[in-house]
């Protein structure tokens, strides 16, 4: 980086201190779910923020946060933004340095270049980790994108049981006007985010231009045997769910394997029914997450698990229970935002990589209303989810730089 950025990384950072009190968890955590009393001054703090930006502010029916800076033309906003809420803890970075950037750019363009032709809006989005609700699914952008379904507001519960409408009820939000948050004049949704992976730390490069977000399912895989004596019974004499599960979990960790970059797949959860020491259990219950940014290769992903999973259980004798608990499409970004991306950081004279996304994120649910990008700014060692995950003042300043380059581009010059 030879020119001198637009952003400061001091200012930057100063904001990123600054949220991270709402909610601070140990040193460096943030611990902040969604319509807590941290989320709600964090969200204040916000507002504080957009209205001294010029920004003028509003709040949606689901709790986000929106400021808008009006533009002559009046329609085709252009939205940039993040969530506000953190893992249980995280850190500091994840979601709110996406806000920050939207903020700081749309600062720095209306100060620099007055008012755009189209309206620029920064969103502080709520509940994108699930991290008290954990079927709500992206809720504040599902809201957004009409995605919520009426039933939704008493099926989603936080891990105590309560229903998400009476938890909003509590922070003063109407759960009977979610529908009020769908928007229909969003043209496009740029957002800024850490990487959450080791590719730019590798390349030694500040910023990244997202190709694409990967299409993800869960799978909640039920296998049933028959509960023994553990000491008692032979072992050619038992039905045990345990062995299926063991040999389906190191064969679709291995089709991710021979698949090859960027084929994941994961198993998070696992529980034994009943669960004693000494009795071979009767039930096993886990989750499958598979993802792949390709459709070609995800299905074929898909299939292998499948097809692995239903010999197994087959041969075993076990009664197998295959659920699909979340199916999420790719969302590759829009090309012609791709295209402004890269122009934009080659004028900033800022090398930055092209990379998919293996994480989800509200950019996935907003690609069903309009047009996406994303930018991804380097973690530290590739840490995420956690108090320990960093990203250095200067790379979030070069990749705020490329965003308000490319809001630029889409909300003056367009
Ligand atoms: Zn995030």
């Amino acid at each position: 980086m030879t020119r001198a950025l637009p952003i400061d990384p001091a200012e930057v950072a100063w904001h990123v201190e600054r949220l991270a009190h709402f909610g601070a968890h140990g040193a460096t955590g943030v611990w902040r779910t969604v319509y807590s009393p941290e989320w709600t001054a964090a969200q204040q703090q916000l507002a504080e923020w957009f209205q001294a930006a010029g920004l003028s502010v509003r709040q949606d029916a689901v709790g986000n946060l929106w400021g808008r800076l009006e533009g002559s033309a009046g329609c085709g906003v252009i939205a940039t933004g993040s969530h506000v809420d953190s893992q249980r803890p995280g850190g500091q970075y994840d979601g709110a340095l996406g806000i920050i950037a939207g903020l700081l750019a749309v600062k720095h363009l209306r100060q620099t270049y007055g008012s755009p032709r189209r309206p620029l809006e920064v969103v502080s989005l709520c509940e994108e980790e699930s991290s008290r609700f954990p079927t709500a699914a992206y809720w504040g952008s599902r809201a957004i994108t009409g995605q919520v379904r009426p039933a939704d507001l008493t099926e989603v519960r936080d891990f105590d049981g309560v229903p998400i409408a009476d938890v909003m009820r509590g922070v003063g939000l109407d759960p009977d006007r979610v529908a009020e948050a769908v928007r229909h004049d969003l043209d496009a949704f740029i957002e800024l985010h850490i990487e959450q992976g080791p590719f730019l730390e590798d390349a030694n490069l500040p910023v990244a231009i997202v190709s694409g977000i990967t299409g993800m399912r869960h799978y909640l895989v039920t296998l049933t045997g028959r509960a023994d004596h553990a000491g008692a019974v032979p072992m050619d004499r038992r039905l045990d769910p345990m062995a299926g599960a063991a040999e389906i979990i190191s064969g679709v960790i291995g089709n991710a394997f021979r698949l090859g970059r960027p084929a994941v797949t994961t198993v998070g959860q696992i529980r034994a029914e009943p669960g004693g020491r000494a009795i071979v259990p009767d039930r096993v219950i886990f989750t499958v997450d598979a993802r792949h940014p390709v459709p070609e290769q995800r299905a074929e992903l898909y299939r292998q698990h499948e097809s692995l999973i239903r010999e197994v259980a087959a041969r075993r004798g076990l009664r197998l229970t295959l659920e699909i608990m979340l199916d999420i499409d790719p969302a590759p970004s829009d090309p012609a935002i791709m295209a402004l991306h890269e122009a934009s950081a080659r004028g900033l004279e800022i090398p930055c990589l092209v990379l998919p996304s293996g994480a989800g994120h509200d950019s996935q649910r907003m690609a069903t209303i309009c047009r996406t990008g994303m930018l991804f700014v380097q973690s530290r060692d590739g840490r995420s989810h956690t108090p320990d995950e960093y990203t250095a003042p200067e790379h979030a300043a070069a990749g705020i730089a490329v965003l308000a380059a490319t809001l630029h581009g889409l909300a003056y010059d367009e």
